[in-house]
C-alpha cells in the first residue's frame, strides 16, 4: 500500500480496528477506568476519545500530539517548559493572548517583526524560546520558517510554531525544522465554531513526554464531547480547507480590484510580500485574509454591520465566514484601524462576493 495522503489520514487515522469496534471512537465520558487496563484515570493516561484526536493530528503533523482544554492550554504547556525569568522572542504581530501569557508567567517578551529573518535570529541568540506564527494574525505576515528554524537550531534555541492559520494540511512546521507545533483546535480542526480544544505536537519523544506531563500536572484536559467533535471535524478538514481556500483566492483577487479597498493581505496574491515564502513552505495559501477598507474605522465598522452572509464575529476557521475589525481589540494597536480580518468559510463564493461587494458599496 502507498503511504496514505493527508485527505486519507484525515478520514481514517485514529479509528479503532478490532472486530466489533464502533467505526468512530465514541465520546467516552469517564474520569476513571477499571483497574488493570491501558487507562486508569483520565487526567493521567487520557481516554480513547482524546487518543483518537491525538493520533490523527499527530499523523498529520508528523509527531506525537497532546490535546488540551483549549489552544491557550496548549500554549501554556509550552511556556511551562521554560526556566524561570526567560526571554522569549514572539512575533510583534501574533495572537495577543500568547504574549500576555508569557508576560504573566514572569518571562520577558521580546517582540520582533518576523518577516525580518536576520533580526529575529539576532534576537533569538540567548533566548529560551523562539515562538513563531505564520501566517500571522491578523496582518498575514509570512515567516521564513526553514531559515528561522535552522538558525535557531544552530544557536541552540527551541522553536515553537502556532500553526492554527495554516492548518496541518497546508504547513507542517516539524518537517520545516521546528521543535513544537501548536494548534488552536477551536478553529479549523474543529471547524464549526462549537468547541474549544488545543494541541501540541512534537517529533522528539522526550519533548512530547514533557508536554504530556504538563497536562497531567496542570490539568488542562479536553472535554470528552469536545474531543469527539474535534475528531468529527478533522474528518472533513481537507474538504473544508480546500473549498474555503479556493474561495479565499477568488475573494482576495476581487477585493484587490475593489475601489473601496485600499489594501489586501493574502499570501496567495502574487503581489503579497509573503507570497514567495508561502509558496515555498506551504502547500496552499489558506483561507484567512485581511483587507483595509478605504476611509477609516467608521467605514470598516459600517461594512461589518452591513454584511449578511459573512458573520460579524470573532474567531475563525469554521464553515461559516466571519469578519472582525481587529484594531478595536486590546493589544492590536499596530493594526491599521480599518483592517478587517476575514475567515472565509464554505458558503458559495458568489454569495460571499455579492455580500462583500454590497456591504462595501
Ligand atoms: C484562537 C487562537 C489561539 C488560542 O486558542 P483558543 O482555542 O482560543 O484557546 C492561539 N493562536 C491562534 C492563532 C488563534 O487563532
Amino acid at each position: 500500500m502507498t503511504t496514505p495522503r493527508t485527505e486519507t489520514v484525515c478520514v481514517g487515522a485514529g479509528r479503532a480496528d478490532q472486530p466489533g469496534a464502533p467505526l468512530n471512537v465514541p465520546p467516552v465520558f469517564a474520569s476513571s477506568f477499571r483497574a488493570g487496563g491501558e487507562y486508569d484515570y483520565a487526567r493521567n493516561e487520557g481516554t480513547p476519545t482524546w487518543d483518537a484526536l491525538e493520533q490523527v493530528v499527530g499523523r498529520l503533523e508528523g509527531g506525537t500530539a497532546t490535546a488540551y482544554a483549549s489552544g491557550m492550554g496548549a500554549v501554556a504547556a509550552v511556556v511551562d517548559l521554560l526556566p524561570a525569568a526567560s526571554r522569549v522572542v514572539v512575533p510583534a504581530d501574533s495572537y495577543t493572548a500568547v504574549r500576555a501569557l508569557v508576560a504573566a508567567r514572569g518571562h520577558t517578551v521580546d517582540l520582533r517583526d518576523i518577516t525580518d529573518t536576520d533580526a529575529v535570529l539576532a534576537a533569538a541568540e540567548g533566548a529560551a524560546l523562539l515562538w513563531l506564527e505564520s501566517p500571522t494574525n491578523p496582518l498575514m505576515d509570512v515567516a521564513d520558517l526553514p531559515a528561522l528554524c535552522a538558525g535557531a537550531r544552530a544557536a541552540g534555541v527551541p522553536v515553537a510554531v502556532d500553526n492554527t492559520f495554516a492548518t496541518p494540511l497546508l504547513q507542517n512546521p516539524l518537517a520545516l525544522g521546528a521543535d513544537i507545533v501548536m494548534h488552536s483546535g477551536s478553529k479549523y480542526i474543529g471547524g464549526h465554531a462549537d468547541l474549544l480544544i488545543g494541541l501540541t505536537v512534537a517529533a522528539d519523544e522526550e519533548l512530547a513526554a514533557r508536554l504530556r506531563t504538563n497536562r497531567v500536572l496542570a490539568g488542562a484536559t479536553p472535554g470528552g464531547m469536545e474531543a469527539f467533535l474535534a475528531v468529527r471535524g478533522v474528518r472533513t478538514l481537507a474538504l473544508r480547507v480546500r473549498q474555503a481556500q479556493e474561495s479565499a483566492g477568488v475573494l482576495a483577487e476581487r477585493l484587490e480590484q475593489h475601489p473601496k479597498v485600499s489594501r489586501v493581505r493574502y499570501p496567495g496574491l502574487p503581489s503579497d510580500p509573503g507570497h514567495k515564502r508561502a509558496a515555498a513552505q506551504m502547500s496552499g495559501f489558506g483561507a484567512m485574509l485581511s483587507f483595509e477598507v478605504a476611509g477609516g474605522a467608521a467605514e470598516a465598522d459600517a461594512v461589518c454591520a452591513a454584511l449578511r452572509v459573512v458573520n460579524a464575529a470573532t474567531s475563525l476557521g469554521g464553515v461559516e465566514s466571519t469578519v472582525e475589525r481587529r484594531a478595536k481589540l486590546a493589544g492590536q494597536e499596530h493594526v491599521p484601524p480599518s483592517l478587517l480580518r476575514l475567515s472565509v468559510g464554505c458558503e458559495h463564493v458568489e454569495d460571499l462576493w455579492a455580500d462583500l461587494d454590497t456591504a462595501l458599496g
